[in-house]
């Protein structure tokens, strides 16, 4: 066994992949010989992002990117990229929950709409993409699902009732699928980020930045490469008898 992933001849499916944490997930796939997907609500960014990879790292390679563009909450676009992924590459071989969005306020602040909004997209949009995932996985007799949730769902944040709540979902899930998918030979992991430099946590203020990093035992924030490469190793040959686990990605917040 080597400790190298490879992931030459595999189709690798990205959803919120146009930037973030994504991005550096389907580029770190694409630079281990994958195929990718890059899949995102946004159609025109879709399209940027996979022109970047093809002209850039993957200039002179024999894997490619496309886009194919879906928003995780309509079960229809979801079926579509799926099958499209397949079509065109021939097999649907590591499919990666990603997208996800906050809408940050106090719980008793918050609205119904903004508790439903982030339900139905980080954990109904996860769900819809697994389920249509699982049934190409199960035919094949492998695959692997690995699911983004992050470390409020395992400790709670102030401010984040619906996000936590429906990232704490996301890890039920993830057993879940992975206790019926197993026996055909699929695994789902998740990967649980803490404070990640991307546009999401660009958002907060400086104040809330620096409090927040003195809870963050190695002091800084992580970056989208760090979530990456704990998804690429749940996604490798490495991983084989890993299911239903979550890797916290967060520079010791979570022990
Ligand atoms: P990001 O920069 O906001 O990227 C998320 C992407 O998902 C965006 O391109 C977004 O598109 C897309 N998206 C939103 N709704 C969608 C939908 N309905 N269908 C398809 N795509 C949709 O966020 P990020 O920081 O990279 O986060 C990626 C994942 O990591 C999320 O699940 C997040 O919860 C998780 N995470 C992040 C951190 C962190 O510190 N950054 C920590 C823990 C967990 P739009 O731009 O159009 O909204």
């Amino acid at each position: 066994m080597s400790l190298v992933h490879t992931f030459e001849n595999k189709t690798a499916v990205i959803t919120g992949s146009a930037r973030g944490i994504g991005k550096a997930i389907a580029t770190e796939f694409a630079k281990l010989g994958a195929n990718v997907v890059i899949s995102d609500i946004n159609a025109e960014m879709c399209e940027e992002t996979a022109k970047e990879l093809n002209a850039g790292i993957l200039k002179s390679s024999e894997n490619s990117a496309i886009a194919i563009a879906a928003d995780v909450t309509d079960s229809s676009a979801v079926e579509a990229l799926v099958k499209g992924a397949v079509e065109k590459f021939g097999s649907l071989d590591v499919v990666v929950n990603n997208a996800g969005i906050t809408r940050d306020t106090l719980l008793v602040r918050m609205s119904e709409e903004d508790w439903d909004t982030v339900i139905r997209i980080n954990l109904r949009g996860s769900f819809n993409v697994t389920r249509a995932s699982a049934k190409i996985m199960m035919k094949q007799r492998s695959g692997r699902i690995v699911n983004i949730a992050s470390v409020v769902g395992m400790r709670g944040n102030a401010g984040q009732a619906n996000y936590s709540a429906s990232k704490a979902g996301l890890i039920g899930l993830t057993k879940s699928a992975a206790l019926e998918l197993a026996p055909r030979g699929v695994t789902v992991n998740a990967v649980a980020p803490g404070f990640i430099n991307t546009e999401m946590t660009d958002a907060m203020t400086e104040q809330a930045t620096e409090a927040f990093l003195k809870t963050v035992p190695l002091r800084r924030k992580g970056e989208p490469e760090d979530v990456a490469a704990a998804v690429l190793f749940l996604a490798s040959e490495s991983a084989s008898y890993i299911t239903g686990q979550t890797i916290s990605v967060c520079g010791g917040i979570n022990m």
